[in-house]
């Protein structure tokens, strides 16, 4: 496979974005090589610089359920365009996403659009805080809700690929009223709650944790969370940047039948452009200005491109779309088992609803200690060997695999036969 180009266009990257990548979690730094520049994308396909294709099952870390550009979605993005790239006034567009986030999600009655999960995700936890009037937030080791300072702390996606504890930068002040908690340990829960429950204004999960790997919350784990929340007067606080739109229309909260106060919204909702969501409940919402007295503010907030191209992509999400992606995920994850197994690798292929993850471990994983001791040099070679026949995965052994409905029974058939070859020689 010819990868000159990307390499040139990287040595040029390097010299003016540090580390030659707008995102950390694109560099090939815990891999190895060279990342590949991307000219384009086509349906379930990537396509480099170089010409080179890839089946594409990274899906730009989630927005892409339908693969490259929908018609539908390149269709409203480019008619928005048309009338105009931004306003800074409000358009009857971000009213329809909004409607239609409400819709979908049983925990939110009212949403505001911001940019990215980051912002989402910061603001969320100041509403809780301004709202409660309390300034602890209880998190889960490996879960990631973004890089604002508070929730930096002991994350998962690329702060975990590259080992940044506790990255420099984040102040202590910034840190310390952040509680720590392994994933699915309700004594430690139940423990953290005791100690600082009258000062705690958030529980903030990632329902189905997708940056540490894939790790499910065990039975009644969730429920667990919003009676501890409950108990305690914290607002409980779902980040489904991942799992929404995704696990199910109306995300984990809905597939697991638990409604946390708040939630964070990302990736599907905004089809693919910069455009992420918060919302909840009504009375909790309404504390934000102008409206009540917590501040949080956008310049490019509910962009009317970003929002005409949510809206196309949610319009599309319908019974079927899941029943497919689920029938998408069956045969990888299928598939990617027997390989292993035919090659005697020790391998466990997660699967959560329409989420999957390849972790080279003896046993499943319960919590974030369990996907850092797994073999991730293993995973390196994996991930070369998929990527030198055209498979694209994340270059990290922390993140999972995003399914698309762009991908036919017969690239999944690919990705089965080149896991196939490539488990054996692992
Ligand atoms: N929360 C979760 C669960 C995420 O996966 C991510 C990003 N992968 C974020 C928040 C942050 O979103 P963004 O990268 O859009 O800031």
């Amino acid at each position: 496979m010819d990868t000159e180009i990307s390499a040139r266009l990287f040595e040029r990257a390097r010299a003016v974005i540090p580390g030659g990548v707008n995102s950390p979690v694109r560099a090939f730094d815990s891999v190895g090589g060279t990342p590949r520049f991307i000219a384009r994308g086509e349906g379930a396909e990537l396509v480099d610089a170089d010409g080179n294709r890839y089946l594409d099952l990274v899906n730009s870390w989630g927005p892409l359920l339908f693969g490259h550009v929908p018609a539908e979605v390149r269709e409203a993005a480019v008619d928005a365009i048309g009338r105009g790239s931004s306003f800074g006034a409000p358009t009857e567009g971000e009213i329809a996403l909004a409607e239609a986030i409400v819709d979908a999600v049983p925990s939110v009655d009212k949403v505001r659009l911001v940019n990215s999960g980051t912002e989402a995700g910061m603001s969320a936890i100041r509403l809780a805080r301004g709202a409660t009037g309390r300034r602890k937030l209880l998190k889960f080791v490996g879960h990631y809700h973004g890089h604002s300072d508070a929730l930096l702390v002991a994350a998962g996606s690329g702060v975990a690929t590259l080992g940044i504890p506790g990255s420099p930068g984040v102040t202590d002040g910034a840190a310390e009223d952040t509680v720590l908690v392994p994933w699915n340990d309700r004594d430690a829960v139940a423990e953290a709650v005791q100690v600082h429950g009258h000062d705690l204004a958030a529980i903030l999960c990632e329902p189905v944790p997708a940056n540490m790997n894939l790790v499910a919350p065990e039975d009644g784990f969730l429920a667990f969370l919003r009676a501890q929340a409950d108990a305690s007067g914290a607002v409980l606080v779902f980040d489904e940047v991942i799992s929404g739109f995704r696990v199910a229309r109306g995300g984990a909260q809905q597939l697991h039948g638990v409604t946390p106060e708040l939630t964070v919204l990302g990736k599907i909702v905004g089809g693919g452009f910069p455009l992420a969501a918060f919302g909840g409940r009504a009375e909790l919402m309404d504390a934000l200005a102008p409206a009540g007295p917590v501040y949080q503010a956008g310049t490019l907030s509910g962009n009317p491109v970003a929002v005409a191209a949510g809206l196309a992509q949610l319009r599309l999400l319908t019974d079927d779309v899941y029943a497919r992606l689920g029938v998408v995920t069956d045969g990888l994850v299928d598939g990617l088992r027997t390989a292993f197994d035919a090659a005697g690798v020790p391998a466990q292929v997660l699967r959560h609803a329409t989420l999957a993850g390849v972790l080279f471990a003896e046993t499943a994983p319960r919590r974030y200690e369990d996907v850092a001791a797994a073999d991730h040099a293993r995973y390196a070679r994996f991930f070369h060997g998929m990527l030198e026949r055209g498979v694209y995965l994340a270059p990290s052994g922390y993140e999972v695999i995003f399914p698309s409905t762009a991908l036919s029974d017969a690239h999944v058939e690919r990705i089965v036969t080149a896991a196939d070859e490539v488990a054996r020689m692992l």
